[in-house]
C-alpha cells in the first residue's frame, strides 16, 4: 500500500508536523488525487493564526490547511466516469476540485447558491486525525468526496498556474460577475497581494476602461501595473490627495471597488473612492471582529450597492480556464509564485505570514 505524507497543524501558530498515513483507496463515487501544487491563500493564514471565521463557528485543530491547489488523479472511486463538465477521467488527469461541497438540502443549495451554504463552509475542515487523513492540500493526497466537483485541467493550462484556479483565480472571476462589472466601467482595487493583480487582469479583460489599483508597498504597485493596472496609488501618502486623485482618474469616482485588503479599515477608504450609483465588492477583509465606523446615510443617499462574497460557483473554474488559456502570455503569472518544496512547508507559512511574495507556492509533486 502507498503511504503519503500530511502536514498537520496541531496548534495554533505552531509549525506544522509531518504525519505518514496508507493512501486509502476511494470510496465509491470519490477519487483520490495526488497533490501537485498547493498554494497558501490568505484564509490559510487566518486558520494558521487562530482567527478563525466567524461562519465556521470555531475551529477544531488540529486541522490540514491548503485549498488553492491542483491535483493528479491517483485512483478513481466506483461510478466516477468523468469530470463534473463529462470529460473523461483516467489515472493520471490533472484537476482542480472545487474546495468545497454544498449540503444539497438547504435554501441556498436548492437556489443553486451552494457557495453560500452554511453547512458547505464547514465540509472544508474535515477532521485531521481521522480517516481518510488526507483532508486538505498540504499533503501529499486528497480525497475527492462523492459528489464534490472536479474539472480536468486543459492541456495548455501550466500546472503553475492552474494551482490558483480553485481559489483565488475562480474567487476574483465570481465576484465581479456577481458585483456586475460592465464593459467600460471604472474599477478600483484595494491590495495588491495575489488576488488584487488576479482582479486587475481579470478586471481588465472584462473590458474595465480604467482600473486604479492602491497598494503600500511600491514593489506590488509595479506588478499590478504588470497585470494591466492603468494607475497605481501608494497608500503612504496623504488620504485626501489620494482621494481626489482617484476620483479625477476614474472620472468623478469608481463604478466599481474591490475590497482586497484584507481589513475593514480599507473599507471605510475604499467608500471615499465610489461614484454615486456605484457598487462596492468585499472579499478580503474575512477577521472576524474586526470592525469600521460608517455612515450609512452616504450609501444611502449616494445609492451605494455592498456586497460581500464569499467562494465561487463551480463554473468558475471554466471562466478561470478559460482566462487563462487567453491570457497566460500577455500576463507575467509568473512574477506571482513563489516556490517552496514541501519539506519547507513552515519557511513557506512564515513566508507567507510576513506577505513577502503575492503567492507563497508549495511544491509537493512534480509533473
Ligand atoms: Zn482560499
Ligand atoms: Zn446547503
Amino acid at each position: 500500500m502507498k503511504k503519503g505524507r500530511v502536514a498537520v497543524l496541531y496548534e495554533v501558530g505552531k509549525p506544522l508536523e509531518f504525519r505518514e498515513y496508507q493512501v486509502p483507496d476511494p470510496q465509491d463515487g470519490e477519487v483520490v488525487i495526488e497533490c501537485l501544487r498547493t498554494n497558501i491563500c490568505g484564509s490559510d493564514i487566518h486558520m494558521f493564526k487562530g482567527e478563525a471565521f466567524s461562519a465556521f463557528g470555531g475551529l477544531f485543530y488540529p486541522i490540514v490547511l491548503g485549498h488553492e491547489f491542483v491535483g493528479r488523479v491517483f485512483k478513481i472511486g466506483k461510478g466516477v466516469k468523468t469530470d463534473s463538465l463529462g470529460n473523461p477521467i483516467s489515472e493520471g488527469t490533472i484537476v482542480s476540485p472545487v474546495y468545497y461541497k454544498g449540503c444539497g438540502s438547504c435554501h441556498l443549495c436548492s437556489d443553486g447558491r451552494e457557495y453560500a451554504c452554511f453547512r458547505s463552509l464547514l465540509s472544508v475542515l474535515r477532521e485531521a486525525e481521522k480517516p481518510p487523513y488526507f483532508v486538505g492540500a498540504f499533503s501529499e493526497f486528497y480525497v475527492i468526496r462523492a459528489g464534490q466537483k472536479f474539472y480536468a485541467v486543459p492541456s495548455d493550462i501550466p500546472v503553475k498556474y492552474a494551482s490558483a484556479v480553485n481559489c483565488a483565480l475562480s474567487q476574483v472571476i465570481f465576484g465581479l460577475n456577481q458585483i456586475g462589472l460592465r464593459y467600460g466601467e471604472s474599477v478600483v482595487i484595494q491590495g495588491a497581494g495575489g488576488l488584487g493583480l488576479l482582479a486587475t487582469a481579470v478586471a481588465k479583460d472584462m473590458g474595465a476602461s480604467k482600473v486604479v489599483v492602491v497598494d503600500s508597498v511600491e514593489n506590488r504597485l509595479g506588478l499590478a501595473r504588470d497585470f494591466g493596472a492603468d494607475y497605481t496609488v501608494n497608500l503612504n501618502g496623504d488620504f485626501r490627495e489620494r482621494v481626489s486623485k482617484i476620483k479625477e482618474v476614474t472620472g468623478g469616482g469608481a463604478d466599481v471597488v474591490v475590497e482586497l485588503a484584507g481589513t475593514p479599515i480599507a473599507i471605510k477608504e475604499g467608500m471615499k473612492y465610489i461614484k454615486r450609483g456605484g457598487r462596492y465588492l468585499v472579499m478580503g477583509a474575512v477577521n472576524p471582529k474586526q470592525k469600521f465606523d460608517a455612515d450609512p446615510s452616504v450609501w444611502i443617499g449616494e445609492n451605494i450597492t455592498i456586497k460581500g462574497v464569499s467562494l465561487y460557483s463551480s463554473h468558475s473554474i471554466v471562466m478561470a480556464y478559460n482566462f487563462i488559456q487567453r491570457n497566460k502570455d500577455k500576463f507575467p503569472f509568473d512574477k506571482i509564485f513563489a516556490v517552496f518544496e514541501f519539506e519547507k512547508v513552515n519557511e513557506a507559512i512564515s513566508s507567507a505570514v510576513e506577505k513577502k511574495y503575492p503567492r507563497v507556492q508549495i511544491l509537493i509533486n512534480d509533473t
